[in-house]
């Protein structure tokens, strides 16, 4: 693999327009697949809706369906997502779809987040599939639909083409820094009803806004009574929608707030929404829409050592457990790969993501190949 091959092709992955929404991943999932079929990889397309299509893709010990299999260790999984976020509003210098070069910059939408990522993932698929006959082998998942609630790999959980793992590698964007996990979140809705009546008499009706601000009031001091993650830090909570009534002149038979909470690990999802329920949110009904739990590795899990040890070369700083600020597909893919050692770990910029003019290092995707093999090689032994 040369360092322009790299280059050449993540802009691959540029051209593809997977701006979420649309998302139309749908060609540039078939260029991926394709690649990872002429280089003998076995590769499942699914669609969840038209057009929004994921990749699966498998070489050596790892094909599904083989109970045989079951016993022997399971394969590694790489993983990326092929959407982009939209391009903004701000104009860019440079085009965010062509792949435009500059010193060591490679631009475009989505290049640190994630193409250079899925294109390195691709690059060391090939580098070593002809060497993964006979081993745990690996899977490659590339997902539609990640940005904006991680529906893509939600839908791939709902089906069996995801088969095994045994530890995972999240190519989002960390400057190859080994990324030990990051927060879950539970997003919903909190709904309020009330009863209408004219604005004069306001004494006949039951005002839902006033039930809202009684619950915003308790969710604002709410306590999670859990300590600090080491690392993570302290779950939190933010309401960030508030809607309600129609009219200045009616008592509102209706409010609803969007609260977002992101959690550390060991908290339970059911139990805190129970919680909350009791606690701050009597009256209201619950609309959960995002339910994503935390990823969490312990830095001293043997994987991830040798993790560490792989990445330490490539990296500047020193090597310490450190979580992501974002959400990744893990969280769903550990719903299936039932909390497999996970890394979040890829070659793109994380301060770049979702910037106008977004670029990432073309020498960082190289070095991103090499690491992507050297743990390929760890895992199965080729
Ligand atoms: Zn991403």
């Amino acid at each position: 693999m040369s360092a322009s091959e790299a280059t050449s092709l993540t802009r691959s992955l540029l051209r593809f327009d997977t701006v979420n929404p649309p998302g139309r991943e749908r060609d540039c999932a078939r260029y991926a697949g394709s690649l990872l079929e002429e280089w003998g990889y076995k590769v499942d397309y699914y669609e969840y809706e038209d057009a929004r299509t994921s990749v699966i893709a498998r070489a050596g010990g790892s094909d599904a369906g083989s109970d045989a299999g079951s016993a022997a260790k399971a394969p590694l999984c790489l993983t990326g997502h092929l959407d982009v976020v939209p391009i903004g509003s701000r104009a860019w210098s440079h085009d965010p779809f062509s792949g435009e070069t500059d010193g060591d910059r490679l631009y475009g939408r989505g290049s640190s987040d994630m193409k250079a990522g899925v294109a390195a993932i691709l690059l060391a698929a090939r580098a070593m599939a002809k060497k993964l006959a006979g081993t745990p082998g690996i899977v490659i998942v590339l997902t539609a639909a990640e940005e904006g609630g991680c529906i893509g790999s939600k839908k791939l959980v709902e089906t069996r083409l995801l088969g095994r793992a045994g530890a995972m590698i999240v190519g989002e964007p960390t400057s190859n820094y080994p990324l030990v996990g990051h927060k879950g979140s539970v997003k919903f809705h909190a709904r309020f009803k009330g009863v209408s009546a004219h604005g004069s008499m306001p004494h006949l009706g039951v005002n839902a806004i006033y039930k809202a601000a009684r619950a915003l009031a308790r969710l604002e001091a709410f306590d999670f009574g859990v300590p600090a993650h080491p690392v993570m830090g302290k779950p939190t909570l933010n309401v960030g929608t508030i809607e309600g009534g129609n009219t200045v002149n009616a008592v509102p038979d209706a409010a609803r707030i969007g609260v977002d909470i992101r959690t550390v690990p060991g908290m339970d999802h059911a139990q805190l929404l129970n919680r909350l329920k009791a606690d701050s949110l009597q009256e209201a009904d619950l609309d959960v829409f995002s339910d994503l739990g935390p990823v969490w590795t312990e830095p001293q899990q043997d994987w991830m050592r040798r993790v560490f040890e792989i990445c330490r070369p490539y990296v500047q700083e020193p090597l310490e457990a450190r979580t992501a600020p974002y959400m990744t597909d893990a969280a769903n893919l550990r719903k299936v790969y039932s909390g497999v050692p996970t890394v979040v770990l890829g070659p793109g910029e994380a301060a770049m993501a979702h910037q106008t003019d977004e670029y990432c290092s073309m020498e960082r995707i190289g070095q991103s190949v090499s690491i992507y093999e050297a743990l390929i090689r760890d895992w199965t032994g080729a």
